[in-house]
């Protein structure tokens, strides 16, 4: 009994003390609007959105086995067994992120094929990297940095600070249908209207996406400033991986999507075998082929984690 009222006294303490370092509402109320803000402010160009590769992919011929065979068979091995430090936790294996970049190679073969490996080399070779075709760390931290380049938050937030959140009235609560659990969700209203449309098409293109009543269904939306400063709070800080101490959250762009999740695992766990299994479900592969179209990148650490880019955001328009 004694703990619980500990507890219960430290989180009100913590919200009074958030309370007090966050802005007075005057000073809010000076701040410009989060779109107006993003729209105004000269910041470096993120990448494109669009999928499309940034080298001539070689023609697919997924089983020739020709120079870069023995490359294939390396990439066998490392997809479980690549010691690295992707996000600066080690990991055991790039299997996890092996949908992503075969998107960015351009490349439908499997990950341990020739083919796969051949266009790997590609990249590698357009990239300024030695065409080994073989996934190293060297190789996959470029591929990473070109990930983040293409969320506008990351760029924005790296130019000139943590983004304001939209005012109240440019958010919009998600319909029930989409939302996983009982909980109100508010995201931005554009945001939701090309997520409403994402949807639809997922599961009408893919049975597997259509079967699954909780796929692509939304657990976290809008958070507030302060709640992204009282959770850093209570968690004793924030690493700028799995918890950010400006979250993309608070612009009213970001989505957690349910992509499944492994058997014991929550749908936000970043447990490796979690996440391994969210890389493997249908609406992961589908969202990584396709959410671009509709203007969503994801953070590649979390399978779950969709940002959206407002049109006059996204490099692919101006490319
Ligand atoms: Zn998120």
């Amino acid at each position: 009994m004694r703990w619980i009222f500990l507890a219960v006294a430290l989180a009100c303490v913590a919200v009074l003390g958030v309370a007090w370092l966050r802005p007075t509402p005057s000073t809010q109320q000076s701040q410009p609007r989060a779109d107006e803000a993003m729209a105004a402010l000269a910041y470096p160009e993120p990448l494109p959105v669009s999928a499309a590769p940034a080298y001539d992919p070689p023609s697919e011929a997924c089983n020739d086995g020709g120079a870069y065979a023995p490359a294939a068979a390396r990439n066998g091995q490392s997809l479980d067994g690549l010691a690295f430090k992707p996000f600066g936790r080690p990991e055991i294996g790039w299997r996890i992120y092996a949908p992503q970049v075969a998107v960015e190679i351009a490349s439908t073969c499997s990950f341990d094929s020739a083919g796969f490996a051949n266009a790997l080399a590609g990249w590698q070779r357009a990239h300024g990297l030695p065409p080994t075709g073989l996934m190293d760390p060297a190789t996959f931290d470029v591929m990473r940095v070109r990930w983040h380049m293409k969320r506008p938050f990351v760029i924005l937030n790296r130019a000139v600070g943590c983004p304001p959140p939209p005012p109240p009235s440019a958010l919009v609560a998600a319909e029930p249908k989409y939302v996983y659990g009982a909980k109100v969700i508010q995201l931005r209203g554009d945001a939701m209207a090309s997520y409403r449309r994402m949807v639809a098409d997922a599961r009408a293109a893919d049975p597997a996406i259509a079967r699954d009543p909780l796929a692509l269904k939304i657990f976290s939306g809008y958070r507030s400033p302060e709640e992204n400063d009282l959770t850093c709070l209570l968690q004793g800080g924030c690493d700028n991986v799995s918890r950010a101490p400006c979250s993309a959250h608070r612009t009213g762009l970001a989505f957690d999507i349910v992509v499944g999740s492994a058997p014991g695992g929550r749908v936000d766990s970043t447990a490796d075998f979690n996440r391994l299994a969210m890389s493997q479900s249908p609406a992961y592969r589908w969202l990584v082929r396709n959410a671009h179209r509709y203007g969503f990148v994801n953070y590649v650490f979390e399978p779950w984690h969709w940002e959206w880019s407002p049109p006059e955001q996204r490099g692919a328009r101006r490319a």
